[in-house]
């Protein structure tokens, strides 16, 4: 066995390849990983195509093909109001992931704090840990009876602030939690990011995943915030495309100017005729979208009632296609073991949340599960089915 390198030293296997492994093994209905379990719009597909056979096959642009960088300062100026200049400030990535690594790349040196909300999209981490950056958490609690949403505690964000402090990544809405970050929260980020000169990481690959009275305010927006922001997004969630890995960067030039420098060396330029068939995703009229929200929406209520039903108590998302809810009355105190019993014994395959903690709270995360609801109808209820079985064979267990 080669001796790794010390960046990738500690890291495992993620628990989305995990429990995606476990769940094909055991014929499991999989609400782990989460990817949509059908195909995006048809005409979205056929543009896709058209591009192969038109000869899109060659290398993009490394910043991005031209017609998906106009598309995307488009799409930014017509559900946020934000001018963006497609020449100077767009980035396209092979998906978010690829826009996370390149913008810690490009902004954390070795030694420079990033502040994590906990729980976190497990890439963050190891992408600061690779640029040797040094993780600073603050926690998100679970709603409860002052709170009817997931919070932070303010003073724990002023006390994840130093001089060290570079960056600070943003998910809104958030996975896993389904939390849509407010005014009121991403403005206390604004004040403390503009006393400690930091900059913000704002992903928001679930944009238009919100479900109202709840709305998805994008930070670069806030007044003071452009400046300081690189705005991340993919096609994946939006379109139902996770495999084409199509993502971006939107930020003011100089950093965009970073980016687009780590960009270039990490992958140099993204699949062609993915590029060519999100423009025109992109520019999928407003009826799209209100229908992706309306179809997140119904079945976000047919999971949360077969979780109901199974005796889990489940927090109901703002956004993101993924419902969290507490192990409180299994007999379960390692969100691991429930989740590879549930895969084995009932047959339904769900993330353990633990493993987007660093190690402080990650007690915190023991206590949790996530489901993901991005399946068709049949699929969530063949997992209510299935997850039907559960106080029972809890109960059998206990006994
Ligand atoms: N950020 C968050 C919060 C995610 O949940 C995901 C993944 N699913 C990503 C980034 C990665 O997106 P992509 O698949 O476009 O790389
Ligand atoms: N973002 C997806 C999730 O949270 C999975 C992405 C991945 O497999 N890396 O389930």
């Amino acid at each position: 066995m080669p001796r790794r390198a010390e960046r990738v030293a500690h890291f495992g296997t993620t628990v989305f390849s995990e429990f995606s492994a476990l769940a094909q093994k055991h014929q499991a209905v999989n609400l782990g990983q989460g990817f949509p379990d059908f195909d995006g719009p048809e005409a979205i597909k056929q543009a896709a195509i058209r591009a192969i056979e038109d000869g899109v096959n060659q290398y993009a642009i490394g910043a991005g093909a031209v017609a998906l960088r106009r598309a995307i300062a488009e799409h930014s100026k017509r559900f946020y109001g934000m001018s963006v200049d497609p020449e100077t400030m767009v980035t396209v990535t092979s998906g978010a992931t690829e826009a996370i690594f390149d913008t810690i790349q490009a902004l954390v040196n070795p030694g420079d704090e990033v502040v994590l909300f906990e729980p976190f999209y497990d890439s963050y981490e190891a992408a600061v840990i690779m640029a040797g950056g040094v993780p600073r958490f603050v926690l998100l609690r679970p709603p409860e009876a002052a709170h009817r949403a997931w919070w932070f505690d303010e003073d724990e964000l002023r006390g994840a602030f130093s001089a060290k402090t570079k960056l600070v990544v943003v998910n809104t809405p958030h996975n896993p939690t389904g939390k849509v970050f407010t005014r009121e929260e991403l403005e206390l980020v604004r004040e403390l990011c503009v006393r400690h000169d930091a900059l913000v990481l704002s992903d928001e690959v679930y944009e238009h995943l919100v479900f109202a009275p709840a709305r998805h305010l994008r930070p670069a927006t806030l007044p003071g915030m452009w400046e300081r922001t690189v705005t991340v997004s993919s096609a994946g969630k939006s379109f139902s495309f996770t495999g084409w890995k199509v993502g971006w960067a939107i930020a003011p030039e100089p950093l965009r100017a970073a980016v687009q420098s780590a960009h270039q060396f990490v992958t140099f330029a993204t699949a062609a005729p993915f590029q060519a068939a999100i423009a025109e995703a992109l520019r999928l009229p407003d009826r799209y979208f209100a229908d992706l929200e309306k179809d997140y929406r119904h079945k976000r209520g047919l999971l949360i009632g077969a979780l109901e039903e199974a005796g889990l108590r489940a927090f109901v998302p703002e956004g993101t296609y993924f419902v969290m809810a507490d192990l409180d009355g299994t007999g379960f105190d390692d969100d691991f073991a429930f989740c590879r019993f549930l895969t084995a014994e009932i047959g339904v395959a769900a993330i353990p949340p633990s493993a987007f903690y660093g190690p402080e709270h990650r007690a915190h995360g023991r206590r949790l599960v996530r489901f993901a609801f991005c399946k068709r109808e049949e699929t969530v209820r063949a997992a209510a089915e299935r997850l039907r079985r559960l106080p029972e064979v809890l109960a059998r267990r206990g006994a």
